[in-house]
């Protein structure tokens, strides 16, 4: 069976949902074997073994991650010249879709990004994407070279498999070229103790019907676990900042729950949520295009609904 090569996503050794779905998908096209840069690989090889990864090449040189993206490229192009795998996974993330595009170009082969789902095919993977704001799905497969595909957050359930995988040191050269943009701090993002975008099964967002005050978004959501997304219109304005935005040109999501209030529905934003599995609009206009598309719709001020909505839903807890 060919190796599907797997870039890990995680933090600090804690595997990110999206590499379960990486490793899930890649049994369906072989082998998979995961790609882990950085520090804390045994924290992770439990979440990676029980996905399925068959093995665990683990590159720990401080290059890879006191530099910009050059360095991992240059690693994975080292890697695949190795292991000549069949096909390249990598998460649709900004870093993942900048590696993907150097090692593409390394590799002389064909880059997919984007995909929403991944399956095997004659000849390689045929991956599917939602384009012009998810008006229409194409399905592709690269016909030069190694497939290298970033597959979108929510395109495959992880499914358990538990491996043991082993683990393989892989001592990378990094070329001077590559080291010509270092990191010289890097500052997380302030915690919200809310579960990640892209992960969470629940999802309440808010748009410019919030008129600033994403109050009731953010109660109602810590009322149910929830995390908070938000509209462009209501980014743009400087209300919530733009790595919660949902849509085109933010995040696509598909949570299990997705709540849109004060949202009107443009296309742009439904492009990012309309795979959720239930969605329900809170809105005070009855013609909003956002009731087109949900299963459960209020009609009325989100500043009334959603609080009497939180008390509800915490009264139901207690
Ligand atoms: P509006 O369209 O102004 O809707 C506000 C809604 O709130 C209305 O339906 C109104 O009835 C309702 N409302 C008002 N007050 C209340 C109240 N008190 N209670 C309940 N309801 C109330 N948009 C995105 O969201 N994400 C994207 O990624 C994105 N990418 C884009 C990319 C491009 C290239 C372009 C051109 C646009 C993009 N947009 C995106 C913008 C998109 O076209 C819309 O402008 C945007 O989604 C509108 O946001 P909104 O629904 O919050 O605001």
């Amino acid at each position: 069976m060919s190796n599907v090569l797997v870039l890990v996503d995680h933090s600090a050794g804690t595997v990110r949902k999206t590499t379960a779905e990486l490793l899930t998908i890649a049994r369906r096209l072989g082998e998979p074997v995961a790609v882990f840069i950085g520090d804390g690989v045994s924290e992770a090889l439990p979440a990676l073994g029980q996905y399925g990864a068959t093995k665990v090449i683990a590159l720990s040189s401080p290059e890879l991650t006191q530099y910009l993206v050059a360095p991992k490229a240059e690693a994975l192009q080292q890697i695949a010249a190795k292991v000549e795998p069949s096909a390249i996974l990598i998460s649709s993330n900004a870093e993942g879709k900048e590696i993907a595009a150097r090692l593409a170009v390394k590799l002389d082969s064909g880059l997919i990004t984007d995909a929403v789902d991944v399956q095997a095919g004659d000849g390689g993977p045929v991956t599917t994407q939602s384009v012009f704001a998810g008006n229409f799905t194409v399905q592709a497969k690269v016909t030069h070279g190694t497939p290298i595909i970033t597959v979108k957050p929510n395109a495959a359930t992880p499914e358990a498999a538990q491996t043991s995988p082993e683990v393989e040191e892989f001592d990378v050269t990094i070329s001077d070229a590559a080291k010509t943009a270092r990191i010289t701090d890097s500052k997380p993002r302030a915690a919200t103790g809310r579960p990640e975008l892209t992960e969470a099964a629940i999802i309440v967002s808010g748009g410019r019907g919030t008129g600033g005050d994403f109050g009731p978004i953010e109660a109602f959501a810590d009322s149910l676990g929830a995390a908070v997304g938000a509209s462009r219109a209501a980014v743009d304005s400087g209300w919530y900042p733009h790595a919660y935005q949902v849509g085109q040109t933010g995040k696509t999501v598909s949570p299990q729950l997705y709540v849109a209030a004060g949202i009107s529905g443009a296309i742009q934003h439904r492009a990012g949520m309309q795979t959720s599995k239930t969605i329900v609009a809170v809105n005070k206009d009855p013609e909003a295009p956002i009731f087109e598309l949900v299963d459960f719709g209020v009609v009325g001020d989100l500043h009334k609904v959603l609080p009497t909505a939180t008390e509800e839903v915490t009264k139901r807890k207690s």
